[in-house]
C-alpha cells in the first residue's frame, strides 16, 4: 500500500490532508515521493521557524538526543532550566511552565489564572473573557475559550466559564468582564486560525489598562505569533502592553513539540508543587532545540524577518486578484478573487507550499527564508491568484 492509502486506512480521518507525501526538507525546501521539490511557505503551521533541518538545530536536538532524551520532571535538568532563563530574559516574564503543545500552553494559562484569582478572591471570580473568531485549541477547555461557535457542537458539555467580546470592542470586553466578575482576558494580538486578523493596537492597550486597573489577568495566546514570527521575539512587544501570562508554542520548538506559559510577576508562585504537571513537559531534547531557536532570534533576524514582510505586503497588496493583505510580521493572509483552496493547489503544482485560515490563504514562512526562494515564490503565488 502506498503512503497515502496506509494514512486513509489507519489514521484518524481528522484531517483534510493535501495529496502530497512529503519525505525530506532542508531549510525552505522540501520535496515530496516523486522528488518533486517546493518553496515552503506554511513550515508546518508556523513550527519550523527556521525551516527543516536546520544545521546549528539539528546540532542542538542531536547532542542532546545522545546525552539524555528524556527523565521526567522528578529531576533537574540543564536545557529546561536554561530555556527557562531564556525565555525570562528576553521577556520580562518571571517564571516557565513547560507542557508539549499549545492547547497545553493554554490550559495551564487558565488553571493559573483562576487559581490566583481563587486564592485572592474565592470562589465565583473564575470568568474569562475571549475574542470571537479567536482559537486557542483542541482540548474541551480550550474549544470552550474559542470564540467561534462553529467550535462548540457536538462535544459538549464543555468546561463552564467562558464570554465571548468581538474583538477590537474594548467597551465590550470591558462590560463582559464587569457583568461576569472575570478573573482574566485572553486574546492572541494576531487571530491566526480566525484569517490572520491583526487587533487594533488601541484596543489592545485599552483592555490591558481595564485590566491592570482592575486586578484582571491579561492572558496573550502567542501560540502562533511568537518566536519571532509578528517581527518581534513576541507580539506583544510590539503593541506596548505587559501581559501577565503568555502562552506560547508552535515556533518555538522548531519542530519539535514543546509549550510553554510564561507567568508574570503576579503568578510567578501561584503554581505550587503538585498543583499542575506535565510527564513530557520540559523534555531536555525540545528544550535544546526550543533554545538554539529563541538564541538565534536576535536583533538582526528580526529586521530581516520586517524586510521580509515588507516585501511581501508590497509585491501582493497591489497583485491583480488579490483583494487584500492582512497579519503582521511573517504571518500573512490573501484574501484573494479566487477561492483560496484553488490557489493553495495551482502554487502547489507550481512548487509553492500555502495554507489557509478560514477563507484565506495563508503565508507563514522560515523566518530565514532566503530571499532568491522568497521572490520566487511570490512570483509564483501572483501567477496563481490572477
Ligand atoms: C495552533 C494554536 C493553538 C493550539 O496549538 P496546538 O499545539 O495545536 O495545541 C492555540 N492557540 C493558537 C493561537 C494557535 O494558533
Amino acid at each position: 500500500m502506498s503512503i497515502t492509502s496506509l494514512d486513509n486506512t489507519y489514521v484518524a480521518s481528522t484531517y483534510g490532508r493535501f495529496p502530497l507525501e512529503l519525505v525530506r526538507g532542508k531549510g525552505s525546501m522540501v520535496y515530496d515521493s516523486n522528488g518533486k521539490e517546493y518553496i515552503d511557505l506554511g513550515t508546518g503551521i508556523a513550527v519550523n521557524a527556521f525551516g527543516l533541518a536546520d544545521d546549528e538545530w539539528n546540532d542542538a536536538v542531536t547532542a542532546q538526543l545522545q546525552k539524555l532524551a528524556h527523565t521526567s520532571n522528578l529531576y533537574y535538568t540543564e536545557p529546561c532550566a536554561k530555556l527557562a532563563e531564556l525565555l525570562c530574559q528576553r521577556t520580562g516574564m518571571k517564571r516557565v511552565f513547560f507542557g508539549n503543545s499549545g492547547a497545553e500552553a493554554n490550559e495551564c494559562a487558565i488553571k493559573t489564572a483562576r487559581r490566583y484569582s481563587f486564592q485572592k478572591y474565592g470562589e465565583g471570580r473564575s470568568t474569562i473573557v475571549t475574542l470571537k473568531n479567536s482559537f486557542h485549541g483542541r482540548t474541551v477547555t480550550t474549544l470552550a475559550a474559542t470564540g467561534q461557535d462553529s467550535f462548540h457542537t457536538e462535544f459538549g458539555p464543555f468546561t463552564e466559564g467562558f464570554v465571548y467580546a468581538e474583538a477590537n470592542d474594548a467597551e465590550k470586553v470591558i462590560t463582559l468582564a464587569k457583568e461576569n466578575n472575570a478573573c482574566a482576558v485572553m486574546m492572541e494580538l494576531v487571530q491566526g486560525e480566525g484569517g490572520v486578523m491583526k487587533l487594533d493596537e488601541a484596543f489592545v492597550k485599552a483592555v490591558a489598562d481595564f485590566c491592570n486597573d482592575n486586578d484582571i489577568l491579561l492572558i496573550i495566546d502567542e501560540v502562533q505569533t511568537g518566536n519571532g514570527r509578528t517581527g518581534s521575539l513576541y507580539a506583544f512587544q510590539q503593541f506596548g502592553v505587559v501581559p501577565d501570562i503568555v502562552s506560547t508554542a508552535k515556533g518555538l520548538g522548531g519542530g519539535l513539540p514543546i509549550g510553554a506559559t510564561m507567568l508574570g510577576e503576579k503568578v510567578e508562585n501561584t503554581l505550587t508543587p503538585g498543583s499542575h504537571g506535565s510527564t513530557f513537559g520540559g523534555n531536555p531534547v525540545c528544550c535544546a532545540g526550543a533554545y538554539s531557536i529563541i538564541s538565534r532570534i536576535d536583533d538582526g533576524l528580526l529586521e530581516a524577518v520586517k524586510r521580509k514582510s515588507d516585501y511581501i505586503f508590497s509585491q501582493l497588496s497591489s497583485a491583480e486578484g488579490i483583494k487584500s493583505v492582512s497579519g503582521m510580521g511573517l504571518m500573512i493572509g490573501l484574501e484573494t478573487q479566487k477561492d483560496a483552496k484553488e490557489v493553495i493547489a495551482a502554487c502547489r503544482e507550481k512548487g509553492v507550499l500555502v495554507i489557509s485560515a478560514k477563507t484565506k490563504v495563508r503565508l507563514l514562512p522560515a523566518l530565514n527564508i532566503p530571499d532568491e526562494q522568497l521572490k520566487k515564490a511570490v512570483e509564483i503565488i501572483k501567477e496563481c491568484v490572477k
